[in-house]
């Protein structure tokens, strides 16, 4: 274990920390947001080690779900939608370069019973920066995805050139393009050193930046600084079987969806290759600690999410489930993510609170790491330290 926890995966892994005229980064955290940070890095020309403790994508990180949406809906926050629509054309760019598909374009439709701010300020948004977004009523609705239930739903917005990512392969795919063009990835777990340095496996590393993107662990890992700032919690997820030789839930047929009705949000995806419909609510549940949280999903959970797919989408009325999922949120007081240096520790980096829709934004939110780390140059204030409270009062959505 211990050999294998030390085993370096690339080519020029031995030379990237050797080389003395380029600067040197580690990035700790192989999730996409520490994968997409040294991808940045790597293209600014940095020599890069990328160091996970268990894996890209592994099954108690956040990245490590089967499908994660991409949207530009993004109510008022303009900067999301700007920042969706730029990380997919790295995520096309990447899926096109893959053996397998990345990004499967269904589509993102999201339903409401009245016309509501987060709706209003969408098309604003949309309109604003020339994205279609298409807003459709009930009884067109109806004749377009007649699977769906669409009681109680006014109108809908719907969103082709999005829809969904393959997660975990898309992480996966993003740190083996690293290592083949010249990056250093390492199986270790890192600890902070008291001189600003960074253990790996109990070995000590210098670097001129070291960036901690370590997720849902971020907490643990900097108690004092994030420990009051990112909650993380318990999320359930649910895949069903639908009928057999039905292909209305297939993704050409059925988009990511979004039900956005009685205050309560559920979302899911059509059956992506084969693993069956997904369905999930989005909510912050009970706190959950990524190392020791029983993963196994809740009797009342997965009740909830049956009752709730068999009212929307009635053929699945009595279909078996095929997999559940207890995965993670690190959530920051607001939803905005983190992006900044270590306030104390010059040389560290802080980089998370992906806070439940962080996904998709991996390229820009790395590249944005990479701004700061090779030039100075800050993100704006939502995404600094600073702005992280001490209360969860989510405003992005
Ligand atoms: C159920 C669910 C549904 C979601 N749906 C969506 C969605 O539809 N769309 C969307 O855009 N986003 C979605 N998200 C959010 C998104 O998945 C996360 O925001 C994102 O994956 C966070 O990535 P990360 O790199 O910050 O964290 P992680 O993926 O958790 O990566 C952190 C990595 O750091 C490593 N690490 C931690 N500590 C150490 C250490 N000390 N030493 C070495 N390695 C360490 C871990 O092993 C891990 O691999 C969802 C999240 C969940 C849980």
């Amino acid at each position: 274990m211990g050999a294998t926890r030390r085993t370096i995966i690339g080519a020029a892994s031995a030379l990237a920390l050797s080389g003395c005229s380029r600067r040197r980064a580690i990035v700790v955290g192989a999730g996409v947001f520490g994968a997409w940070t040294a991808e940045h890095l790597q293209r600014d020309g940095w020599s890069v080690l990328l160091a996970d403790q268990m894996g890209p994508g592994n099954a108690r990180a956040s990245s490590g779900g089967e499908s994660r949406m991409t949207r530009g809906t993004y109510g008022r926050d303009e900067v999301y939608t700007r920042m969706a629509l730029a990380s997919l054309e790295e995520w096309k760019r990447l899926s096109d370069r893959a053996s397998l598909p990345l990004f499967h374009k269904a589509g993102v439709l999201f339903f409401f019973e009245e016309m509501v701010d987060y709706a209003r300020q969408s098309l604003e948004v949309h309109q604003r920066l020339n994205l279609p977004l298409e807003q459709i009523d009930r009884t067109g609705l109806a004749q377009r995805w007649p699977q769906i239930d669409f009681a109680n739903v006014a109108f809908g917005l719907f969103e082709a050139e999005f829809g969904a990512l393959m997660a975990r392969r898309a992480v996966e795919e993003t740190v083996a393009r690293f290592v083949e063009q010249g990056g250093a990835y390492r199986v270790a777990r890192a600890d902070p050193g008291e001189d600003g340095s960074v253990s790996l496996d109990g070995e000590r590393h210098t670097a001129e930046a070291i960036v901690w993107a370590c997720g849902p662990w971020l907490p643990k890992v900097f108690p004092e600084v994030v420990g009051e700032r990112i909650f993380v919690t318990r999320q359930e997820v649910a895949f069903i079987a639908p009928p057999d030789g039905d292909d209305r839930f297939e993704p050409a047929q059925l988009p990511g969806w979004a039900d956005f009705n009685g205050g309560d949000l559920y979302y899911g995806f059509p059956n992506l290759e084969g693993r069956g419909f997904k369905i999930a609510r989005d909510y912050h549940g009970a706190a959950f600690d990524p190392d020791t949280g029983d993963r196994r999903m809740s009797e009342a959970g997965a009740a909830l999410l049956r009752a709730f797919a068999e009212k929307r989408f009635p053929a699945l009325v009595g279909r078996p489930f095929t997999e559940f999922r207890v995965c993670q949120y690190e959530n920051s007081s607001s939803g905005d993510f983190l992006i900044d240096r270590h306030p104390t520790v010059p040389g560290y980096y802080l980089l998370g609170a992906g806070s439940g829709h962080g996904f998709k934004h991996g390229p820009e939110v790395g590249r944005m790491m990479a701004r700061l780390v090779s030039e100075g140059r800050l993100p704006e204030m939502r995404f600094l330290l600073a702005s992280k409270g001490t209360l969860q009062r989510r405003e992005v959505l």
